[in-house]
């Protein structure tokens, strides 16, 4: 059995604001035999709000058991240059873990920060290229270019990062998954060695990149992104696929030959 299962919300535990069938018993299910820890490049929640939405669903969880790439951002500035002044263009989840991490909010910044902005504009990208220009840092707390939602896909942080990218000429450090930036943060904040934990995800170029990258054990479920058909094409191969969370602790046996060879049915 594995000591820790560290698992992605947007196409794993929910779609938009709907859980996925099952998913809150199997995850409570799950924290029951081992730790676990809600990791998002979501950067439009605070890691409170974020924790205070999974408990609404019934998930057991509080808020130091989630992790999200605007706090990885917040955490990663602090850590590698101290607290400094931010020109962030997200949402006030992203806001409020940079001011929780002691950084500023400014026009006139040292670092730019960008996330999801569902209010993004052609004055943020403006005052974001002027810092940039001036000398700012360049950060982005992500690089996903489309999130599933109940009405389909909406673009992602990495469709508005890509505008200060073309804009400013330069590319920003990504702190969010897959980078190590926010795995180092992950394992820091379980006390585990890679090999100890497992990753559970929807995205092969986010979530089961990280997971292979800092030597997790990865698993892809169906209920998000990818199909079997993207898994076939991709060169990303998870250890293991299941439909959904919910299969994750009740693998049968199955003449499939990617979930006969899963680990977890072994544990
Ligand atoms: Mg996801």
């Amino acid at each position: 059995m594995m000591k820790a299962y560290i698992l992605d919300l947007d196409g794993v535990i929910h779609r938009g604001s709907n859980p996925i069938d099952g998913a809150v018993d199997a995850v409570n299910r799950l924290r029951d035999r081992a730790k676990v820890l809600f990791l998002t490049n979501n950067s439009t929640r605070s890691r409170a709000a974020v924790a205070a939405r999974l408990s609404a669903t019934g998930i057991r969880c509080e808020e130091g058991d989630v992790i999200t790439a605007g706090y990885a951002a917040a955490v990663y500035i602090r850590k590698r240059y101290g607290a400094g002044t931010v020109y962030p263009i997200g949402e006030t989840g992203l806001i409020e873990e940079l001011e929780l991490q002691g950084h500023a909010i400014s026009e006139d910044a040292r670092f730019v920060v960008v996330g999801l902005d569902r209010d993004f504009s052609y004055e943020k990208l403006r005052i974001g290229l002027r810092n940039i220009v001036n000398g700012a840092k360049f950060i982005a707390t992500n690089t996903d270019p489309v999130l599933p939602t109940e009405d389909g896909f909406v673009p992602g942080a990495g469709a508005i990062v890509s505008a200060l990218e073309t804009a400013s000429g330069q590319s920003p450090v990504v702190t969010g998954k897959p980078e190590p930036q926010i795995m180092e943060i992950v394992l820091d904040h379980l006390g585990l060695d890679a090999e100890e934990c497992v990753i559970v995800g929807d995205r092969l170029d986010t979530d089961i990149l990280a997971g292979i990258r800092c030597g997790m054990k990865t698993v892809l479920v169906l209920t998000g992104v990818e199909t079997r058909e993207s898994l076939e094409r991709s060169d990303i191969k998870p250890d293991c696929v299941v439909g959904s969370i919910t299969e994750l602790l009740v693998t049968p046996e199955s003449d499939d030959p990617i979930r006969r060879g899963c680990y977890i049915t072994r544990c």
